[in-house]
């Protein structure tokens, strides 16, 4: 069904009006506070976008958004390529709307750019949630660099929060790093699998195993149940392995079935847990204050780094001291060292 009929024709306006001219600051503020989803998707765009003015603007935007405290729960959702994170997302999002949450679906996917495709490009992805008014969902911004994805979908989840947003889903492939990058922007981690034939663990980065908050043995439901109730012990025994988190919690794993929508209830259940009992240890706000100063710092170099070789001083002779390198001329060190001289050099 095409989504355009769902939108009634008070927001068939708005949009009009949004996109006959650009709307001002303030305007996608007080769309934002009053948790209009289309200039929440402007303020995105914003965010977006690579143009400077673009991006003072949006500065402005998340500087004010920045004031508004709510009590949103992030989550980061994780797994490769055809484990149901779609499915899942879809049913765990549906279970809460309807206790009247709000819920944003963000992701972050270094690759989309390569592929042309993104997680979440495909309208036909969780089309009811998609329809749901209390839903918000925005497919992963591209970018040509894992760290500028991750930045743009972290301003996105305070413009979201700010909008009113209750939960937040971040979704991610379980390939490369993108899960260290989600694992650094959300309270909870929920690691998804599949129960497969032989051993459980393998080929499952320990990394990753060490991120988890929760395991969740999906399509465990059919022909499955038995391997999945198997795999389902076997990394309950490999996380009692690893080392005690700080916060108190041990990860908890789960068998579900998406599709069938078996298991999800307890899912949420256990999160809610966790952010109860972090909230009381005081492990919440401290987690969250590491993250902030984590992306403080991140943000400094990103930029540092992209001052540097956008230097035209730089750009000119970048090459031939790769060459001089590659040819023992000089040394990597003293290469370096002089470019940064040349980067730091004011001009005249
Ligand atoms: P994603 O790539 O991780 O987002 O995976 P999708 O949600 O798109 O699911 C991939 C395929 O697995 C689809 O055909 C789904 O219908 C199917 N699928 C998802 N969850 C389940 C489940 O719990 N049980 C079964 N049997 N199939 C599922």
């Amino acid at each position: 069904m095409s989504i355009s009929k769902n939108i009634s024709t008070q927001s068939a306006s708005k949009i009009k009006r949004f996109r006959k001219k650009k709307p001002s600051t303030e305007e996608l503020l007080k769309g934002i506070f009053d948790s209009d989803k289309t200039a929440l998707s402007r303020a995105i765009t914003l965010v977006e976008s690579t143009n400077t003015l673009h991006s003072k603007q949006a500065n402005e935007i998340i500087e004010k958004c920045l004031s508004i405290k709510n009590k949103s729960i992030r989550i980061g959702i994780t797994g490769v390529p055809g484990v149901g994170k779609s499915t899942f997302i879809e049913r765990f999002g549906k279970q809460l709307t309807k206790q009247g949450k709000k819920v944003a679906v963000l992701a972050v996917d270094p690759t989309s750019t390569i592929t042309k495709g993104s997680i979440l490009g495909d309208k036909t992805r969780m089309e009811e949630l998609v329809k749901d008014n209390n839903a918000f969902i925005r497919p992963s911004p591209s970018g040509d660099s894992l760290g500028g994805v991750a930045r743009k979908t972290r301003e996105t989840i305070i413009l979201c929060e700010a909008a009113g947003y209750d939960i937040i889903l971040i979704e991610t492939v379980g390939v490369g790093q993108s899960e260290t990058a989600v694992h650094s922007m959300v309270d909870f981690f929920l690691l998804l699998k599949l129960a497969g034939a032989g051993d459980e663990l393998q080929g499952i980065k320990r990394g990753i195993m060490e991120m988890a908050d929760a395991i969740v043995i999906n399509k465990s439901d059919g022909e499955n149940i038995q391997q999945a109730k198997k795999a389902r012990i076997e990394f309950t025994r490999a996380l009692h392995l690893l080392k005690n988190k700080d916060n108190g919690w041990t990860p908890k794993v789960f068998a579900c079935s998406a599709l069938e929508n078996i298991g999800i209830k307890e899912v949420w259940e256990t999160i809610d847990n966790f952010i109860k009992l972090q909230t009381k240890n005081g492990f919440f706000i401290t987690k969250r204050q590491e993250q902030n100063r984590y992306w403080l710092l991140q943000t400094i170099e990103n930029q540092l780094k992209q001052l540097f070789y956008q230097d035209k001083k730089v750009k000119n002779q970048l090459q031939n001291f790769i060459d001089a390198v590659i040819n023992d001329d000089i040394s990597p060190f003293s290469a370096a060292e002089k470019l940064l001289e040349l980067h730091s050099t004011p001009k005249r």
